[in-house]
């Protein structure tokens, strides 16, 4: 079975006062393997973000289906986003709690049982140990994308999703999220990235799909796209 099915999604974001309303996503039919590191790559205002938030349940769809580790995302809302888990790109936080709070934070919301939290165990994954007790508001933009990782695996998600990861990140911090990556595909987790940098895609991704305008324009394994372009 397939990590994730998206058929027919279809996603328009109304105009408002300031303008037509915006077709984002027109129709996009795609299968995600359980396993791979998969690769969205296309450039900006492809579309890219818009499917990725309407996969976390952070954007409603227009129409279309999206299931996601076999739970149709309308029908069990609950067990589809219980098998996900998003690093968003913003680097929104509550700047009151510190890293330790925020994971317990999420992992209430997502209904963990204490016994199984991993709270301190997720921050050293992420290089965040030492910064367990800080408040998020003294945490530099790399510390909190280190905690934005770290909230995204509090639940044990089966899928892992980044948005645009590296962009504006320095080298350390870049080689950091690279080898969790890594690390949690070997241990199973099926990692979905978004990326405007080809040698990216090119570096970390099994398989990649090119998103522009809003449809899926190709999808191949990373050295048969590859050999194409
Ligand atoms: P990206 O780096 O994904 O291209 P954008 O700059 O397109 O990000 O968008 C940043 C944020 O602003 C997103 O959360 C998106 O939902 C929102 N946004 C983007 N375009 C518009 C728009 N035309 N109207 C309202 N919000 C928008
Ligand atoms: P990408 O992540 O590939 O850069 P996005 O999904 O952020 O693309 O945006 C796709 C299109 O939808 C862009 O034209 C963007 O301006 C628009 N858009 C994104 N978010 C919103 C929003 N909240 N309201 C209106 N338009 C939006």
């Amino acid at each position: 079975a397939g990590a994730i099915e998206i058929r027919g999604l279809v996603k328009t974001y109304a105009g408002g006062r300031h303008g037509p309303e915006k077709h984002a996503l027109k129709g996009i039919d795609l299968d995600i393997p359980q396993g791979s590191v998969f690769g969205l790559l296309g450039p900006n205002g492809a579309g890219k973000s818009t499917l990725i938030n309407i996969l976390a349940g952070l954007v409603v769809k227009t129409a279309g289906r999206v299931t996601i580790w076999g739970f149709d995302q309308d029908r069990n809302p609950r067990q589809s986003r219980a098998s996900i888990g998003v690093m968003p790109q913003e680097l929104n936080l509550d700047p009151f709690f510190t890293p330790r709070e925020a994971l317990e934070v999420q992992a209430g919301l997502y209904g963990v049982p204490r016994g199984q939290r991993r709270s301190d165990e997720i921050l050293a994954l992420v290089g965040l140990e030492d910064k367990a007790g800080a408040y998020a508001r003294t945490l530099s933009g790399g510390m909190r994308r280190r905690l934005l990782l770290a909230k995204a695996l509090v639940h044990h998600p089966h899928i892992l999703v980044l948005d645009e990861p590296t962009a504006g990140v320095d080298i350390e911090l870049r080689a950091m999220l690279w080898e969790n990556v890594r690390r949690l595909n070997r241990a199973g987790m099926t990692i979905i990235l978004t990326t405007h940098y080809l040698e990216e895609a090119e570096e970390m991704c099994d398989e990649i799909a090119i998103i522009n305008e809003g449809a899926v324009v190709a999808r191949d394994s990373t050295a048969r796209l590859l050999d194409r372009l």
